[in-house]
């Protein structure tokens, strides 16, 4: 994208979700998307967003823009999809197959085979699997559950130095990610619930798509053994994670840690808007911790700490990664940058001006 190209028109599906908000927040300061609808469920729609959501430092457009049903005849060619995974999958198959560009947050289609997985600086080339999806134009892209991407990130850079044989996993995941308004408060309060629903399979399974082969038209799933254990804790924002790991040869902490501080990948090479200058940051002292770090880099930094010698494994250490941004929205948005740049995802900028001027608002 140049300065003088128009701006991509896209449509936020699931507008008034924790993710959602993000993404809106996000897309309405991008430099090559400009967003032209807001779409929910029905109990939203015809409402103004401003009404809907706490977006005090929105514009003015957007706070005023109608929300809309998430029905394919939205004014964009490209939309971000927030929606709540029971509805996620009917929907966003709806709109691939009138032809818009679909990345995705929720779950339902991040293993299909011939639908990319993708966290950018681990496997941007994953995203050449949509050319064998049965939709003439349009397309669906995913990016991983929330703990995965953090999770890996971290693991990315030792597979590359080291080889990575098994990893246990220990999470202590952000309120946010339950979606809003999410727990009771009397429920989560002052209280640890050991139990997320379907979350410790996705972290178990995704890992090894997205650390996968791409070889012809298949993804060979990366050799390694995970097991995860998750538990909610009373944290607004971000997920932090004990993780252990039996490496395939032997390294010391020294190599760990510059393995994870100088790694970098493909958005970081193409320059993309959203990526943060260091993907993965070590952290010496007491951290990460999910108050004091989750911010770095924007929201997009994974941050390590607490490496030390594991006694049943090789090595354990604790990753920080912010959930609604690098664990959702961010890398969402980070997704349609790649793609963009890498003429994956096309489009036809001329129609845009034309889908702008369609955009719905309520008078002021
Ligand atoms: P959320 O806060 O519950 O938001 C769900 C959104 O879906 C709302 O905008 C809601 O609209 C909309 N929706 C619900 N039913 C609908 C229907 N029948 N038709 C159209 N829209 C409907 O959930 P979230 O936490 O933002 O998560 C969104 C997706 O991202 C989920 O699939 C989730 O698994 C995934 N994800 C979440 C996180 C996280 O940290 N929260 C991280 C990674 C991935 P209304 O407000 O009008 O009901």
């Amino acid at each position: 994208m140049t300065q003088n190209e128009p701006k991509i028109a896209v449509g936020v599906l699931g507008a008034t979700g924790s993710v959602g908000c993000k993404l809106v927040e996000m897309l309405s300061k991008h430099p090559w998307f400009t967003i032209t609808a807001l779409a929910a469920s029905e109990q939203s729609v015809g409402q103004c967003y401003g009404d809907v959501v706490t977006g005090e430092d929105l514009p003015k457009e957007i706070l005023q823009r109608r929300i809309e049903a998430c029905e394919p005849n939205l004014p964009c060619q490209l939309v971000f999809s927030a929606l709540d995974a029971h509805v996620a999958g009917d929907i966003e198959e709806a709109f691939a197959r009138k032809g818009y560009v679909v990345v995705s947050n929720a779950k339902n289609h991040r293993l299909r085979d011939d639908v990319p997985l993708v966290i950018p600086e681990v496997n941007s080339d994953h995203l050449q699997l949509v050319k064998q999806q049965p939709y003439d134009a349009g397309m669906i892209v995913t990016n991983p559950n929330c703990v995965v991407v953090g999770l890996t990130l971290a693991l990315k850079p030792l597979v590359d130095a080291f080889g990575v044989q098994s990893v246990h996993v220990v999470t202590m995941q952000a309120i946010s990610g339950a979606g809003y308004p999410g727990m009771s408060a009397i429920d989560i309060t002052d209280n640890v619930i050991p139990y997320i629903c379907g979350e410790e399979e996705k972290i178990e399974n995704e890992p090894k798509k997205i650390l996968g082969t791409l070889k012809g038209d298949t993804i060979f799933p990366a050799d390694m053994v995970i097991s995860a254990q998750s538990n909610r804790v009373p944290v607004s924002d971000g997920h932090l994670v004990c993780v252990s790991v039996k490496l395939k040869t032997t390294a010391t902490e020294e190599h760990i840690i510059e393995a994870w501080n100088t790694f970098s990948g493909v958005p970081q090479q193409l320059q993309l808007p959203t990526a943060p200058h260091q993907p993965i940051r070590y952290l010496h002292g007491p951290s990460p911790q999910p108050r004091r770090h989750r911010n770095i880099g924007e929201g997009m930094t994974v941050c390590v700490g607490q490496l030390r010698p594991c006694a049943i494994f090789d090595v354990k250490f604790t990753l920080l990664s912010h959930n609604t941004i690098r664990g959702a929205a961010g890398s969402a948005i980070l997704n349609a940058e790649c793609g963009v740049r890498l003429d994956i995802l096309t489009f036809d900028l001329q129609s845009n001006v034309k889908m702008s001027s369609l955009t719905p608002q309520v008078s002021s």
